[in-house]
């Protein structure tokens, strides 16, 4: 496989996103996927897909704890591109288990409970649905965060073993925004109200002018530290391996 990547990464390496899209759509055929978590990046490419290959799955994970304004943007999506989205949500057993031994926000007595909390409501789901997949499309873009330098478009999943594309690795926050503003592409209504990042409602607030897009994310903790566990920096994969996230 580590060939194929190679190989596919030297083939599309000039190709542009859409034409990035629509090559490793057609290579993996039904046995790839979007991961959506109705982000700018990820509105992006949803519209892309539903011009080039509407075929394409779409799903995303209800964590239970997400923002009333992400229901209606997803709403809003189904509605524009007539599309289905796949709504994955967490193993009730685990979520009781775990609200009942810890509290509903033990996401901010440690990073040690908050990552408990993003392991159950997140990457399970999220490792179920891509145990059918060969890949998965993403809207990570090096520029939203230090954890997220070095991100390849094209590279394996080390941590749940497929191929990850993420056609906007490369595209600078301003460019998101001239597509959906181009193609009046639906986006969540906090985005304007100084929310960049956008996750579960008690784990995101809105970043004041000139602070980083990520820091209103867990916004009580280090920058290094800041991951759900869905996309780990190359470096991190070992903690992965070892059950620390
Ligand atoms: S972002 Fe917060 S509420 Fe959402 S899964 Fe992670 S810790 Fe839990």
């Amino acid at each position: 496989m580590r060939h194929r990547i190679q190989a596919l990464q030297i083939e599309m390496q000039d190709d542009t996103a859409e034409e990035l899209l629509a090559k490793t759509g057609q290579f993996f055929g039904g046995r790839i996927a979007l991961a959506s978590s109705f982000g700018a990046e990820d509105q992006v490419l949803t519209d892309m897909l539903c011009r080039l290959s509407p075929a394409t799955v779409v799903f995303t994970l209800d964590t239970g704890r997400l923002p009333e304004e992400t229901y209606d943007l997803m709403e809003r999506t189904r509605r524009r591109y007539d599309i289905g989205i796949e709504v994955l949500f967490p193993d009730h057993r685990q979520v009781e288990a775990m609200v009942g031994e810890h509290g509903c926000n033990l996401f901010y007595e440690s990073i040690e409970n908050r990552k408990r909390c993003c392991r159950v409501r997140k990457i399970e789901p999220l490792r179920r649905r891509l145990a059918s997949l060969e890949a998965w499309f993403c809207g990570l873009r090096e520029q939203q965060s230090p954890t997220r330098e070095g991100l390849k478009r094209i590279d394996w999943d080390e941590a749940f073993g497929l191929v990850k594309v993420c056609p906007l690795a490369d595209w600078p926050t301003e460019a998101v925004w001239d597509y959906i503003r181009r193609y009046d592409v639906p986006y969540n209504a906090l985005h304007d109200r100084s929310y960049p990042s956008i996750g579960c409602a008690p784990c995101t607030r809105a970043v004041r002018a000139g602070e980083d897009i990520r820091s209103g994310r867990w916004w009580w903790e280090t920058p290094e530290h800041k991951e759900c566990g869905l996309h780990l920096h190359p470096e991190d994969k070992n903690a992965r391996k070892e059950g620390q996230v």
